[in-house]
């Protein structure tokens, strides 16, 4: 099997695990319990979240813990659009964005918000002039991805951040899933930032919002106490300690795997150029671990389940949505309907070996010949 689907879900690292298990052997109690088994359970989650803070060049008392990506920004545009309603009901964001944040926008549109969506140009980049005359003093909240999950656009997320700095009603949420690992952060005017393990070689099951100091946000959850009043549930002091174990690793590591994926994205690219019916959807500037294809005439789930067949895993639109509906990401790139319904996903990583990206090369050969009857 070759696994090219690293956007989806990244493996465990064995040092993630490693530390996991370790917490979860040696702390048995609640770290919110008073006795010393708890005192020491609770150390320990200071630690990490101090540690965690501490990579991200932010205060412990602004990480609020969750499950995961989803239900961060669930948390960020509810939790900042339910607690600004006195001051207006207008948001902006985009068409990149994952379903957690397009969804929980739905929601509030039934409950009288008023929602508008960027334009994305054919860089893939959000259109700043039309951001710049959509604030007004009635926006409370700006939700755009640092990154997205389709094509790997790398959002002005700086750019953004100074012109929503204008308007001080207005708050500015980043779901930075796709970008942990893979890009810098921005967090200066940030307001709130999205990001869960799974994508960077940590456990399914942990991640967490950034929020920032003296920002009140309504909670989601309601009863049981936790680290924070912005997410009730017991800690889950394991989990924090493999979010840190992946969060170090990931920004450690950050510029030579980097610098390792671009290798193979080049190799992988030239490589695809060659076929006439190929287009690359992931714009130039996109991270290198994402690269959106579409080959004319064939759709993209038809691709997609031809390479499966030859044991190579990409993906459609992504995995979160396979609803068959052309996607709205390569829609915006490309202004061409039939193309987005033909895209599919490659995602590498410092894991894929060059065997593989061979192997995959060769499934796709195979597969173009077979489904296109042309000969490249
Ligand atoms: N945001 C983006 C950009 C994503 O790519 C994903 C997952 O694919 C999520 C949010 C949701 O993350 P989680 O699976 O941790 O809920």
């Amino acid at each position: 099997m070759i696994y090219l689907d690293y956007t989806a879900n990244t493996p465990a690292d064995p040092v993630v695990l490693d530390a996991f298990i370790a917490a979860e052997q040696r702390y048995i109690a609640n770290p919110n319990s008073t006795h010393i088994a708890g005192q020491q359970a609770r150390a320990e989650m200071d630690r990490v979240t101090s540690s965690i803070a501490q990579h991200l060049g932010v205060q412990p008392a602004e990480i609020i813990y969750t499950s995961g990506a989803s239900e961060a920004n669930n948390l960020a545009v509810k939790g900042i659009a339910q607690a600004a309603r006195h001051i207006g009901k207008h948001i902006i964001s985009t068409e990149l964005e994952h379903s957690s944040v397009g969804a929980s926008l739905s929601v509030l549109q039934q409950q009288e918000y008023e929602i508008d969506l960027l334009r994305i140009g054919r860089d893939g980049r959000v259109d700043l002039d039309q951001l710049r005359e959509l604030l007004r003093d009635d926006t409370i909240l700006v939700a755009v991805c640092a990154v997205d999950s389709e094509l790997g656009t790398v959002q002005p997320i700086r750019e953004i951040a100074e012109l929503v700095k204008l308007y001080p009603g207005c708050r500015l949420h980043v779901d930075a899933t796709q970008a942990v690992g893979k890009t810098d952060l921005w967090l200066d005017g940030v307001d709130t930032m999205s990001f869960t393990a799974h994508k960077f070689y940590g456990l399914n099951g942990i991640g967490a919002l950034y929020k920032r100091r003296g920002l009140v946000i309504t909670p989601q959850i309601s009863g049981g106490a936790s680290t924070t009043i912005y997410r009730s549930g017991t800690p889950t002091l394991g989990l924090a300690v493999s979010l840190d174990a992946a969060l170090t690793r990931a920004l450690d590591a950050q510029a030579a795997r980097t610098a390792q994926v671009r290798l193979l994205h080049d190799r992988l690219v030239a490589a695809l150029r060659r076929y006439s019916l190929v287009r690359i959807n992931s714009p130039e500037t996109a991270v290198p671990h994402i690269i959106n294809v579409s080959v004319t005439g064939i759709k993209g789930t038809r691709f997609q389940q031809a390479l499966s067949e030859q044991g190579v895993c990409v993906s459609v639109k992504s995995a979160c949505s396979s609803d068959g509906m052309p996607s709205k990401a390569v829609f915006a790139v490309s202004r061409d309907r039939r193309n987005a319904l033909s895209s599919w996903r490659i995602s590498i990583s410092h894991l894929t070996t060059e065997e593989e990206i061979e192997g995959f090369l060769q499934a796709f050969d195979t597969c173009y010949k077979t489904l296109t009857n042309k000969e490249n």
